[in-house]
């Protein structure tokens, strides 16, 4: 992309509004134009990143055999009001009503659809395992929607729901679940740890939530600091093998690390003072096994191997896709803007012309773009006619990992400048090697 035909609306100064950093960089780097409270327009910036991070939601669900379908967003109230939750969820739920008087909401989590979805076709027991998820837009009335897209109105989230014929199966989903956020946010360049959790409106015992350790985190965490040096890297796992899920869970959850919510004094105090943390953290997800309260609320049952009706075992499992957007450059930034992490950055690299319009350093840029998009590689080129320092800001502010600056001067020794955006160091070295360096 050329930056003088896109369009990237960056602000020169610090909106009054935000109070956090996430939220400060994303409306000044031009990612996000908030619309009314808690609602907001992903501009070209935003929309991109928003994107990546959902494609490796969805590579993690695929790679573990779970399937992606497409709920509508509008619902009837009818299945909320067989479920229960109707009359149960509070404000936060937004009920609408349409020209025919009709109750409908704008779905806030799915579990009643998916129910729906399931017992309407699914009738026997060898049709199970089946976990079905989407990746789509929730709307939550929040009391004070704030900090930008972490607490937004409307919000992308993945929620997935498993169906399991006993409570062991529905527990190797969960397992597995959790294996699959823990490689979700790896590859995303995020810690998140799971904590025991409390399961709020949704119900049931077994929980998790996946904490991003962050000072403007909405919820206090309790920690053994032991937890933070797992990582689970680059290792094969079989998500049929229900031992080899099992393990990473209890790799994962043996530590002391919980919520507020769940916090107990009494245990904590266990973990040797050293060890004891008490920080803050941003939830970007939560796993749920409810067992059969939806089921049996609802009918959804499958033939057992014996010919008896049985309510299947659910879990819900969600991730905070647009939420995730803001998390990252919590964990991510400096004083001078965003500093992507290479998996989910908008663009991979940025070519900044020092001396538009002579016909040398053009020529340099241009061949260096072709380079980088015949390798499959996205680069943003800044070709405006804008003064070097002010070039340089807005690559800062936008945070590619890397930056090419090319100029008359170097390439008279035949040289360009490549800058890592983490590290802020430069090195030269003739194009063909940038690009070698940087593909
Ligand atoms: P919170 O405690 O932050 O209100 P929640 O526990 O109500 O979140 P869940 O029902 O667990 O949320 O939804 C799954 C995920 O969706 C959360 O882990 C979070 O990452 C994301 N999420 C929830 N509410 C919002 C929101 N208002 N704006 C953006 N993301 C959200
Ligand atoms: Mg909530
Ligand atoms: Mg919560
Ligand atoms: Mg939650």
């Amino acid at each position: 992309m050329r930056l003088s035909r896109y369009f990237l609306p960056v602000l020169k100064e610090t909106p009054a509004e935000a109070q956090i950093a996430s939220h400060r960089l994303m409306l000044r780097a031009g990612m996000v134009r908030q619309q009314s409270a808690g609602i907001y327009s992903w501009l070209p910036l935003g929309l991109k990143v928003l994107r990546n991070v959902e494609r490796i939601v969805h590579e993690e669900q695929q790679r573990a055999g779970h399937i992606p379908l497409l709920m509508p967003t509008l619902q009837s109230a009818d299945l909320w009001k067989e479920s229960g939750r109707y009359d149960a969820y509070g404000e936060e739920l937004l009920r609408l009503t349409d020209r025919h008087g009709r109750d409908m909401l704008y779905s806030p989590t799915a579990e009643e659809l998916f129910t729906d979805v399931f017992r309407s076709y699914v009738k026997s027991y060898k049709d199970l395992p089946l976990t079905l998820y989407q990746i789509q837009w929730k709307f939550r009335d929040e009391i004070r929607p704030r900090f930008g897209v972490m607490r937004g109105r409307e919000f992308l989230m993945k929620d997935g729901y498993t169906f399991d014929l006993t409570k062991e199966d529905a527990l190797h989903a969960y397992n597995r679940h959790l294996v699959t956020y823990l490689r979700t946010y790896e590859r995303m360049g995020l810690q998140a740890i799971p904590m025991r959790a409390d399961s709020g409106p949704i119900g049931g015992d077994d929980t998790h939530e996946f904490l991003v350790l962050a000072d403007t985190g909405e919820s206090e965490v309790f920690y053994d600091s032991e937890i933070t040096d797992l990582s689970f890297g680059d290792r094969e796992i079989d998500y049929d093998s229900v031992e080899q899920c099992q393990a990473v869970l209890e790799e994962f959850t043996s530590r002391y690390a919980r919520t507020d919510e769940t916090h107990d004094a009494a245990l904590f105090e266990q973990v040797p003072e050293a060890r004891r943390r008490v920080a803050r953290g941003i939830e970007v997800g939560q796993i749920f096994y409810f067992g059969t309260k939806y089921s049996e609320a609802m009918g959804a049952t499958v033939q057992g191997p014996d010919g008896k009706p049985v309510p299947v075992h659910m879990g819900s499992h969600g991730i905070g896709v647009s939420r995730l957007v803001g998390a990252l450059i919590e964990a991510n930034h400096d004083d001078r803007g965003i500093i992507w992490p290479e998996g989910v950055t908008p663009f991979h690299v940025g070519i900044v012309n020092l001396k538009q319009g002579d016909a040398e350093a053009d020529a340099a840029c241009d061949s260096l773009y072709a380079s980088f998009a015949a390798l499959g590689l996205d680069p943003l080129y800044d070709d405006t006619s804008e003064r070097a320092g002010g070039k340089f800001a807005t690559m800062d502010l936008i945070g590619l990992p890397w930056r090419v600056t090319v100029g008359p001067r170097g390439l008279k020794n035949g040289v360009v400048e490549v800058t890592s955006r983490r590290t802020g160091e430069s090195e030269e070295m003739t194009p063909e090697m940038a690009v070698e360096k940087i593909a």
